[in-house]
């Protein structure tokens, strides 16, 4: 069996790619050139998901939220926080096939921790992980149907929230009505 991936091969990694590193823009730099972000991606955390592949995204030009199946709720205070010094346009909230969320379930993750602390109960029982109990695409649905009925959405933002599915076997991004 390989060895798995160490930290130190990640730094290794790193030093060894270095001499590639191209200078990122500072804000200053980004807005002085018009080329603020103004899209935003809710997606999942799995490491088989990324929109900077399936969409042939550059550095810079759309903010990704990413948590174990892609959730909407779980991303709203980050999206808030953006919208307020960026003022985003649109929002693309993306699950894919195979999701891990589609497996696991929030109730045992609790009874986990819990077990673990069970001092913070309370706190652990109002938690949630993300799981998906739906088909994805319905999965989606509810997630739009969260940033779209929430006051702390923007209506011009929520109008503008949409949702697709990747396969990550064909790399189709299917777009869920
Ligand atoms: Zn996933």
């Amino acid at each position: 069996m390989a060895a798995s991936l160490t930290v130190q091969t990640l730094l290794e990694r790193h030093a060894n790619g270095i001499h590639q590193h191209q200078p990122i823009p500072t804000f200053a730099e980004i807005g002085a050139a018009g080329k603020l972000p103004h899209i935003a991606i809710v997606t999942c955390a799995d490491t088989r998901c990324n929109p900077e592949d399936f969409l042939h995204l550059n550095t810079g030009e759309v903010i990704i939220f990413r948590n174990p199946g892609g959730s909407t709720m779980s991303a709203l205070p980050g999206l808030l926080a953006i919208d307020s010094l960026v003022t985003l346009e649109d929002i693309i909230v993306v699950k894919h096939t195979d999701c891990g969320a589609t497996i696991f379930r929030d109730d045992a993750i609790r009874d986990t921790i819990k077990q673990r602390v069970p001092n913070r109960a309370v706190e652990v029982d109002a938690m949630t992980f993300g799981n998906i109990t739906t088909s994805l695409e319905d999965s989606v649905r509810e997630n739009l149907r969260f940033l779209k009925g929430s006051d702390l959405v923007r209506k011009e933002l929520a109008d503008r929230c949409v949702g697709f599915v990747f396969d990550i076997k064909n790399g189709a991004l299917t777009p869920v009505e």
